[in-house]
């Protein structure tokens, strides 16, 4: 059996045999963040997410995998244990129970008010002080 028939997640990816650099923006300001914006709503309609976000967390990966930039899995990383994404159940368990996504930024931080993470919850703050 040649090793490339054997079907993998991979075959399922939302983003098979996307051959533009989207997934790779070079930077993370300006277009590169709109460009990771782009990939990361083709990662939000694909049924491997966990399991290419998981690989990439293994794999110490670049670029945007699982929905995910290069520092949002860092991020995750730091405030996370490597137990709490020992299996693709654990990892969909970790970022859809214990760290749902902030409902203004879709980040996953762990402090939340009112569904919103710390930093949407003091930007609206400040933006409500200088609209009095
Ligand atoms: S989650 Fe994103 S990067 Fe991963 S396979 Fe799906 S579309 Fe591709
Ligand atoms: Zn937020």
């Amino acid at each position: 059996v040649q090793k490339n028939l054997i079907p993998t997640w991979r075959d399922e990816a939302a983003c098979l045999g996307d051959l533009s650099n989207l997934f790779f923006p070079a930077g993370e300001t300006g277009q590169h963040a709109v460009q990771a914006e782009q990939a990361k709503a083709v990662c939000a309609r694909c049924p491997v997410l966990y399991t290419c976000l998981k690989a990439a967390l293994d794999g110490n990966e670049s670029g945007v995998w699982g929905g995910m930039t290069d520092r949002e899995r860092h991020n995750l990383k730091n405030k996370t244990t490597r137990a709490q994404y020992a299996t693709v159940a654990d990892l969909r368990e970790l970022l859809e129970v214990t760290l749902p996504p902030c409902a203004n930024c879709g980040q996953h931080r762990k402090e939340k008010a009112d569904g919103m993470c710390a930093s949407c919850v003091t930007e609206s703050k400040n933006a409500e002080k200088v609209a009095a």
